[in-house]
């Protein structure tokens, strides 16, 4: 295993791009899933904006370096990494705050509908926004398991259903769900459909406009490495756009936001979907953590995901005790950027491993998770992990 890891690193088209990350040396990060590595130009963009337009360019910045339109000119880098065309996604405040505004554009545009159906394995946020988007709207929300909404959607979404939500990926063990499956039985059924791409994003091609996706949130900290609590992002489509109302009515989404006009005009176009003052430092950060994509294809994203998940699935099962740690990721490619197993005693397990500088994460009740990004994790990575476990699970 050990030397068809170094085959498979000799032979990786992306090997050159670890080198735009500043990592720590000796440690093995495969939490990128939670919290992207630093790319280099992150930190050297973050500096000058910091230094040079703060420091000397003052509140002319805000113009002379192209700040007020940052959170739509960010997002169209993103496009490309998630199928849409330019002037739909714009960048700006949490995944969490996003959620909340589609969720009630969403039940604006279908008022005659009371459900907001959710994903009962979603990231939790995402079921606490869509409770409370339901509660101001007089809605009521109803969870079901995407495996039941992939396989049977004409009995699950009903009369009632106004907008469907769901992750792309499950944040605990790694399984994709059909996207333009689920979203055109969606359509067909009469409701809306709202994409959470978090675990997507940067981890494979997703395609937004391809799959007439209404509405879709991500999250920028993970595979796209913008760093802690750097903006997410909000997509909706052109075509949905002179109609999106969203709640979070703030000045920066006014028409004329320098009229200081006393009443809401909304603005045309993405700059609709922010609210207030975006998070400078961070969107800009972003920005320069995004070089790290440059010349990268997200297809070879996808193929080298799948070939580093598939090769650490395979030394598990030769390195592990299969009575003790099963894998519960899918084992075909219906699987994003990460590996799940559970065992018991994981939370001591991992524990154990970070404290030999591998580091994963935990989560309840019993699940190990190993995300690997493929910019900059190796297939030498991945054995040396599961050797690790290896060690400490026997
Ligand atoms: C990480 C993640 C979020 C993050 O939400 P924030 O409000 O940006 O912290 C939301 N949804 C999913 C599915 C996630 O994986």
């Amino acid at each position: 295993l050990a030397q068809r890891a170094a085959q498979l690193d000799a032979a990786d088209p992306l090997a050159p791009v670890r080198a735009r990350f500043d990592l720590p040396p000796g440690t093995v990060y495969l939490d990128g899933n939670s919290l992207g590595a630093l790319p280099s130009a992150a930190a050297s963009r973050l500096d000058d904006v910091v230094r040079r337009q703060w420091g000397r360019g003052l509140i002319r910045s805000w113009w002379d370096h192209g700040w007020w339109e940052a959170p739509q000119r960010v997002g169209d880098r993103i496009a490309r990494l998630v199928g849409a065309a330019a002037g739909q996604i714009v960048v700006c405040d949490s995944t969490s705050v996003n959620l909340f505004k589609v969720l009630v554009a969403a039940r604006r545009l279908n008022p005659d509908r009371d459900e907001i159906l959710i994903d009962a394995t979603g990231f939790p946020t995402d079921g606490y926004m869509a409770e409370s988007a339901a509660r101001l709207t007089g809605a009521s929300t109803r969870s079901v398991h995407p495996r039941r909404l992939a396989e049977n959607p004409a009995e699950i979404i009903g009369a009632r259903t106004a907008v469907v939500l769901v992750n792309h990926v499950d944040y605990r063990t790694g399984a994709l769900w059909d996207m333009p499956g689920i979203t055109e039985a969606a359509h067909a059924a009469g409701a809306l459909v709202i994409w959470d791409v978090s675990h997507s994003v940067g981890a494979f091609p997703v395609r937004l406009d391809e799959c007439s996706v209404d509405f879709a949130v991500g999250c920028t900290y993970k595979f796209l490495n913008g760093g802690p609590g750097s903006p997410a992002f909000l997509y909706v489509p052109r075509h949905l756009q002179a109609d999106f109302d969203q709640p979070l009515t703030g000045w920066h989404s006014h028409h004329r936001p320098f009229d200081m006009a006393p009443h809401y005009e909304p603005a045309h176009g993405m700059a609709r979907g922010r609210s207030g003052s975006p998070e400078m430092l961070s969107l800009l950060a972003l920005d320069g953590a995004l070089d790290a994509w440059n010349g990268v294809a997200i297809e070879d994203v996808r193929t080298k995901g799948v070939a580093l998940t598939g090769f650490f699935i395979d030394c598990v099962d030769a390195l592990l005790p299969s009575d003790q740690v099963t894998v519960v990721t899918p084992r075909d490619r219906r699987r994003g950027n990460q590996v799940s197993l559970t065992t018991p005693g994981a939370a001591a397990i991992m524990d154990a491993m970070i404290a030999r500088a591998v580091i994963g994460d935990f989560r309840p009740p019993d699940v190990l998770r190993f995300g690997f990004a493929p910019l900059y994790i190796r297939f030498a990575d991945a054995f040396h992990a599961a050797a690790l476990l290896g060690d400490l699970v026997s």
